[in-house]
């Protein structure tokens, strides 16, 4: 029994890099994003769909477990909102703090930056052990280049596809330079989704596509980059990037977003198995499912486990199923997958809370888990820990080349780590 609390010990408290998450809104913005806390931490649905969503039972689990946070009971919404907006008023930093406990490092995408209700990517890093990365979203790159084009003065003799060819490949070619740019990110499944055409369209084909979508916006509202052929080129153009960035030591990932539960999502494009020729094409750049790829872990642990490119991150359903169904997330992701290929990320986004509750369930079945298996005999505790350790922290720290060690004070490490009472 000794072994497994020093198990449970470790998985609790070993420190874990979030590999996939968004900006915290600044405290002046809180308020009008209340109707979407613990709405958006619990659930992916919109509008009519959120506000039943307070019905289920994730958003139900959640309200009662955040009085473990707040340190008052929160029996129904009414209760968590209200200790939600005091802890705001009176300390917005502590709730951070509380809320990004063990967290060393965040990466978060470069979406809501500029965002004038979100906080600066700079802001974060006061919350945590080591600087937040940031992850360069694809389609958000492609459609400020297409912004810039339709902005720009045409010259006689240039073709609309190569300007912006051009300006989308410098783009990803300066991402790739800069050292705080850990990876890319591609919203393709909620587009056109994950059944990417591994081979380039030809330029008439592409140059059609850019018109379309040109078309389909104005310099005043944007685009949104949604034509096949084009969303297609952005996602190999990219990949070509990485393949290349690697043969000179530049590991950069890209994540897919597999579109867990989104109202834009067709389910059947979103089965990570659609990705397959892209992955057997770009066998040299590596590839993140994002979100469990929930409901299809079992199909991305398939992949996992005969393409060494593949990664799955397991944040997303957690806050957002059940307990059990988290388990089973865990228990699915492990009948298969290689365990060095298996990455944390909280998902979270705006609100503190949505941090603290997708890391606290986490844990928690990681750890029901782990020990469970060690029970039944299936893994020593020494196998359970290393399983643990890679997860939460070595698998990202290799993957995103962030070159950190664990935040642990030397004298906690050899009590974390199982080493005093080894010896
Ligand atoms: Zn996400």
């Amino acid at each position: 029994m000794e072994n497994l609390d020093i198990l449970r010990n470790l998985v609790q408290s070993h420190p874990h890099i979030d590999s996939h998450a968004q900006n915290l809104l600044k405290k002046e913005s809180i308020d009008e994003y209340l109707d979407k806390f613990l709405g958006h931490s619990t659930s992916k649905a919109n509008g009519i769909a959120l506000l039943k969503a307070r019905t289920g039972f994730p958003f139900m689990r959640a309200t009662r477990q955040l009085s473990e946070l707040y340190g008052s009971p929160c029996a129904d919404w009414p209760d968590a909102i209200s200790a939600h907006s005091e802890f705001v008023n009176t300390d917005y930093e502590g709730l951070i703090r509380r809320s990004l406990v063990g967290t060393q490092a965040l990466i978060l995408d470069d979406l809501f930056d500029e965002y004038e209700e979100t906080e600066s990517f700079n802001l974060h890093d006061s919350f945590t052990a080591s600087p937040t990365k940031r992850i360069v979203q694809i389609e958000a790159l492609a459609e400020s280049a297409i912004l810039q084009v339709a902005k720009s003065e045409r010259k006689p003799d240039e073709s609309v596809w190569n300007n912006f060819r051009q300006r989308f490949l410098d783009a990803v070619s300066s991402a790739m330079e800069d050292p705080n740019v850990v990876g890319f990110k591609s919203v393709v499944c909620s587009r056109t989704g994950l059944g990417v055409d591994p081979y380039s369209s030809d330029d008439t084909t592409l140059a059609g596509s850019l018109v379309r979508t040109l078309d389909s916006g104005t310099t005043r509202s944007g685009f949104t980059v949604e034509d096949k052929p084009i969303c297609d080129w952005i996602v190999q153009q990219t990949l070509k990037a990485i393949s290349l960035g690697r043969y000179s030591g530049v590991g950069k990932p890209l994540q897919f977003d597999t579109g867990f539960g989104d109202d834009s999502t067709v389910l059947e494009g979103a089965n990570p198995t659609n990705l397959q020729p892209l992955i057997d094409k770009y066998s040299n750049a590596d590839m993140v499912l994002l979100h469990s790829a929930y409901p299809f872990t079992r199909e991305a642990g398939c992949l996992a486990s005969v393409h060494p490119n593949v990664y799955l991150s397991l944040g997303g359903p957690f806050p957002m199923i059940s307990r059990e169904g988290q388990e089973k997330i865990i228990r699915e992701s492990l009948e298969l997958t290689p365990t060095n290929r298996l990455l944390w990320s909280s998902d979270g986004r705006f609100h503190p809370e949505t941090f603290w509750l997708a890391n606290v369930q986490f844990r928690r079945a990681l750890e029901m888990v782990l020990v469970d298996y060690v029970q039944h005999d299936d893994l020593g505790v020494r196998q359970a820990m290393d399983i643990a350790v890679n997860i939460l922290f070595s698998n990202a720290n290799q993957l995103y080349s962030l070159n950190l060690s664990p935040n642990i004070a030397p004298e906690a490490r050899d009590e974390m780590m199982g080493n005093t009472s080894r010896t």
